[in-house]
């Protein structure tokens, strides 16, 4: 089922509160929100089923990471725990220079995101099916990335040892977060120091539409991560470096 004309209007209206002209993205984003319909009937991807939760929690949420300056040019981007797409996929639709990864550990989602990078005709992206702790310190992968981005995945200690050693130097990381982040900052800096990166800041806002608020957490990236992190499978989770 494509968007109704109700979900178009939402999606137009949130993006222009982003300051984005959506129009020329409608059909991809309306695609977009009938294959993921499918794909939850034949295998639960994602939690948020009607339009008005989709279109406000899955893609105006992932499109406030263009609130930052920092998509323009071709980088190269890691959607980490990308799931069922997200934000990735929504990115890639709006900033169709960018070259994108979108990296899951569980396969059906990894399936599903191929699938949808297929039937948008999108160029440039790709779905990685692995675990980061294993793909980050493959050659082709490490510090490989201008920008890894990472949503709804880990608490900041974990994400940050899970992400940092992808990002290259001179990159910017982006963890989208709820309003209660400040718990999830205190004890980030031992890590950060372990991990060579930084925190460069904390932007918090209203998503468009709703006045549910949402953080973004900028990490960078100071000097290159040791070769031990990210740990093994499992490890950064288990016993968090803060
Ligand atoms: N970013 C999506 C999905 C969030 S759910 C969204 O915002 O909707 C978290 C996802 O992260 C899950 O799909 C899980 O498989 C993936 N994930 C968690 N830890 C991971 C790891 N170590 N390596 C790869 N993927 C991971």
């Amino acid at each position: 089922m494509p968007l109704s004309p109700k979900g178009r209007e939402m999606l137009l209206q949130g993006g222009e509160a982003l300051g984005l002209d959506l129009v020329p993205h409608l059909e991809a984003f309306s695609r977009l929100y009938d294959l993921l319909l499918e794909g939850n009937r034949r295998a639960s991807l994602t939690a948020l089923q009607g339009e008005e939760e989709i279109v406000l929690k899955h893609f105006l949420d992932s499109l406030t990471l263009l609130r930052l300056p920092l998509w323009e040019g071709p980088l190269k981007v890691l959607d980490l725990g990308t799931g069922p797409g997200f934000p990735g996929l929504p990115l890639k639709i709006v900033r169709p220079e960018l070259e994108m990864v979108l990296l899951d550990a569980t396969k059906k989602k990894v399936a599903f995101v191929e699938e949808a990078i297929a039937a948008l005709g999108l160029k440039g992206a790709r779905a990685l099916w692995g675990r980061a702790e294993l793909l980050a310190h493959a050659p082709e992968h490490r510090e490989a990335y201008g920008r890894v981005v990472a949503r709804a995945v880990a608490p900041l200690c974990v994400l940050a040892e899970l992400g940092l050693p992808f990002l290259a130097l001179e990159g910017v990381m982006v963890a989208q977060k709820g309003p209660r982040v400040g718990e999830e900052l205190s004890g980030l800096q031992g890590a950060l120091e372990a991990l060579g990166g930084t925190l460069l800041g904390v932007e918090t806002f209203s998503l468009p539409l709703t006045e549910e608020r949402r953080s973004l957490v900028l990490l960078g990236k100071a000097c290159p991560t040791p070769i031990r992190y990210p740990r093994r499978p499992g490890v950064p989770e288990r016993n968090p470096l803060c």
